[in-house]
């Protein structure tokens, strides 16, 4: 039985994703992310039910005041806070499919890993135009850290993927995919790259499939990215004012908000309402009333905000930026939340992708 006693698990997910986990065992269960592009450092944590991405490698991690004990024959694990026991949890094992290379000799979990409970993820392109200059850099973003290190290849080919994605279906039972990208140029900033991988992955396995990437130039991508298989869309603000945009991604606060905003128009007949969402860092310098604000006019295009909690990845610039508290995180998702439910535009609805998976953020339990 994997249970939690005195605490809701909106409140509790909410905590653990703001503190962080300390593990007596840190090779329990899949392997951890670190590095790569978007949020990361985490682990997938399983209770009540539901899996979710708690920080184990950042420094604040280190002293929360969370402690799993080491997986005992049942392999769920001994949940402390201040060393009294919270309840039990369990992690995910380790996908079937990281044991298998591809026809071309590259292991298949440096082509795309497992996230969440049943999402197979991967950055198509690793690299980035804005990456490599500090002065264009996002500056939360380790998207070069796992390519330098060793645990992925710079551009996974369409015919790489498919071969994965069908045997992480077979084996592991995944039932969506993320397709994330490094941005290649400033025309289609890497939609003709997911176009291409999704279309190979379709003619492999049946497999709801989002597609992320800053929005492109010219909006007739949104119809063929559609058309090549993305069943979901998403294009990530990151931040929700030109302000604290510039001062955290130079470079991709270039492409204004307005610009998202007009893509988001464009994109949501094409993909439906609910079907195109946007990742909100929480906790790098917008306040709760600013980010609801922005919510508040996405939810009326039907872009679904996704608020993540900011996670701190070592190595980047913000390595030593906190985490936003527990309290702040309420206040923003909370209210999200209810509005979310007012408009029925909820996680559960989206076909794929980091909306429906909602591993990273608390959002997804204060919609119910
Ligand atoms: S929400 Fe997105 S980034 Fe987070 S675990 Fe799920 S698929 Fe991965």
């Amino acid at each position: 039985m994997i249970a939690l006693r005195q605490t809701s698990p909106e409140n509790l997910i909410t905590d653990l994703q703001s503190f962080g986990l300390r593990l007596a065992d840190p090779a329990a269960g899949a392997a951890g992310r670190r590095g790569g592009a978007g949020p990361s450092d985490h682990k997938a944590v399983t209770f009540a039910g539901r899996t979710v991405m708690v920080p184990i490698y950042t420094g604040a991690a280190a002293a929360s005041p969370f402690h799993a004990d080491a997986p005992g024959s049942d392999g769920t694990s001994v949940l402390t806070r201040d060393g009294a026991e919270i309840g039990r949890i369990s992690f995910p094992r380790q996908p079937r499919f990281y044991a298998m290379q591809t026809f071309d000799g590259v292991p298949y979990w440096k082509i795309a890993v497992l996230h969440g409970a049943d999402v197979l993820a991967t950055t198509v392109l690793q690299t980035c135009i804005r990456y490599t200059d500090r002065a264009t850099a996002c500056q939360f973003c380790g998207i070069g850290q796992s390519l330098a290190a060793g645990r992925t290849i710079a551009h996974k080919t369409p015919e790489q993927l498919a071969e994965v994605a069908r045997m992480a279906v077979l084996l592991d039972g995944v039932k969506h995919m993320v397709l994330t990208t490094g941005t290649p140029n400033v025309i289609d900033r890497g939609a003709q790259v997911l176009c291409d991988s999704a279309f190979a992955i379709k003619q492999a396995v049946e497999l709801p499939i989002q597609g992320q990437c800053e929005p492109p130039r010219d909006h007739t991508w949104f119809r063929r990215m559609k058309a090549s298989g993305i069943d979901t869309l998403g294009m990530h603000l990151e931040a929700v004012t030109e302000e604290v945009r510039a001062r955290i991604m130079p470079g991709k606060a270039t492409v204004s908000l307005q610009r998202y905003y007009d893509a988001f128009a464009a994109a949501v007949p094409e993909f439906g309402r609910g079907q195109v969402s946007t990742y909100i860092l929480a906790g790098l310098g917008d306040t709760p009333e600013m980010i609801l604000e922005v919510c508040e006019k996405l939810i009326g295009l039907g872009v679904y905000p996704f608020v993540v909690p900011f996670v701190p990845i070592s190595g980047t610039p913000l390595q030593n930026h906190p985490a936003p508290s527990p309290a702040f995180m309420r206040g923003v998702l909370a209210p999200l939340g209810r509005m979310l439910k007012l408009a029925e535009l909820r996680s559960r609805d989206s076909k794929a992708g980091c909306g429906k998976c909602g591993a990273c953020s608390s959002l997804a339990s204060y919609e119910e």
